[in-house]
């Protein structure tokens, strides 16, 4: 029986081309139309029903021949607002629109996997969902969440998910991953001083924001070093700040806007409510009034299941001409987090640095260029992870 590594052979170059098809026409976030369109004639070309769910996103459905589990596969399909700076035959053909984070290689390598298993249909033993998610850049709301409504996630329910993202920090051919939090949630704030506006040299007859702003920023870094577990990862940063008009005036409002970033729902929720309690504190100390919001609907943290990890890291290890490694949590989010809420799996990367092909840069770089020699390690591993996993008792 040949191995999923030989099968893939066969497929490497349609892989490829369909990689290189979608990179030349990147599409922002809910606009995957060509994307989307592009998918479904590849999974039906295969013989798999696929149908469009919540505005651009694909899903669709394999079945194999017996009642083992239900593994749903996900791919995320939008490019970022950047104009793109490599040269290649094809470069972005959209002006400022590129897919600088890898998502044209997650659509390609799913659709590889999806190759490897009608293949192997004789087999899997269960259901395979391939879920094509639209908006994972777009940061709130995003793509996932609308599919799990429209219910992407039931009938029949998914046992197990898994996904992956492409990565220039770790070298050509490495997977990468760790059990337990793997991702961060991310909380954007927005907190408005309102003082009272006079002059410079007569602060005592004004509520100064700008003075107040600055006693908010140095308290919040308390939250973070004496009011948080230092055991548990936290990150609190203010990173905009807008007020005033002259040297001599002092003006009636600030506004502040910040990242909070953390790894468990305790300490989220937690760390909010000591966000909000800080700042009206110490507005109210100086006279000064605030509002503050928290953005809505933002991803929660990405979570591995411990158990599944250990699993999937041993099978990974098997596929020949690739390392896995454990690696450490990063405070970045991904939209993939809230179908890892909804059913046990695992979030890997897989590495794609390689010097000698000038693959060097970051993902979200106007340079970032991917190492192709990877992507059938992609497909490979997403195949058989569904493999081995609908066969779960
Ligand atoms: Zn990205
Ligand atoms: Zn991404």
């Amino acid at each position: 029986m040949p191995s999923l590594l030989e099968q893939v052979r066969r497929y490497e170059s349609e892989i490829i081309k369909i990689r290189r098809k979608i990179h030349s026409n990147p599409e922002l976030a809910n606009a995957e139309r060509a994307t989307s369109t592009l998918v479904i004639r590849k999974l039906e070309a295969l013989g798999i029903r696929s149908t469009k769910v919540a505005g651009t996103g694909v899903l669709g459905v394999l079945k194999g021949r017996g009642n083992g589990k239900v593994v749903a596969l996900r791919a995320d399909m939008d490019a970022l607002p950047v104009e793109e700076h490599v040269d290649v035959p094809f470069k972005s053909k959209k002006k400022g629109v590129m897919h600088a984070c890898g998502h044209d290689t997650h659509v390609a390598m799913l659709l590889g996997a999806a190759m490897l298993l009608t293949e192997n249909i004789e087999k899997l033993t269960g259901t395979v969902k391939f879920i094509f998610q639209p908006a994972e850049e777009e940061g709130g709301i995003g793509g996932a969440g609308p599919m799990i409504k429209a219910g992407v996630m039931s009938n029949p329910k998914v046992d197990y998910v898994f996904g992956l993202h492409i990565d220039a920090t770790f070298p050509s051919g490495v997977f990468a991953l760790r059990g337990g939090p793997l991702m961060a949630a991310p909380d954007t704030f927005f907190i408005r001083i309102h003082g009272m506006g006079g002059h410079g040299s007569e602060p005592h007859k004004t509520v100064d924001p700008i003075y107040v702003s600055s006693q908010v920023i140095n308290a919040l870094q308390g939250v973070s070093a004496r009011m948080t577990d230092q055991t548990q990862p936290f990150v609190i940063s203010v990173c905009s700040i807008h007020s005033g008009s002259a040297h001599n005036i002092i003006p009636d409002d600030a506004l502040l806007e910040g990242t909070m970033r953390t790894f468990d729902e305790k300490t989220r929720s937690r760390s909010k409510k000591q966000l909000n309690q800080v700042t009206k504190t110490i507005c109210r100390a100086f006279g000064a009034e605030c509002e503050i919001r928290f953005k809505e609907n933002t991803y929660p943290v990405t979570r591995n299941n411990e158990r599944v990890a250990l699993k999937v890291a041993h099978s990974l290890r098997e596929v020949r001409g690739t390392r896995t490694i454990k690696c450490e949590p990063i405070l970045g989010a991904e939209d993939v987090s809230r179908f890892l809420q909804r059913a046990p799996g695992v979030y890997y990367f897989l590495g794609t640095r390689n010097e000698k092909k000038g693959c060097i840069y970051p993902n979200h770089s106007p340079q970032f260029k991917v190492d192709e020699a990877v992507l059938k390690y992609g497909s490979v591993s997403l195949a058989k992870l569904a493999l081995e996993f609908a066969s779960q008792s």
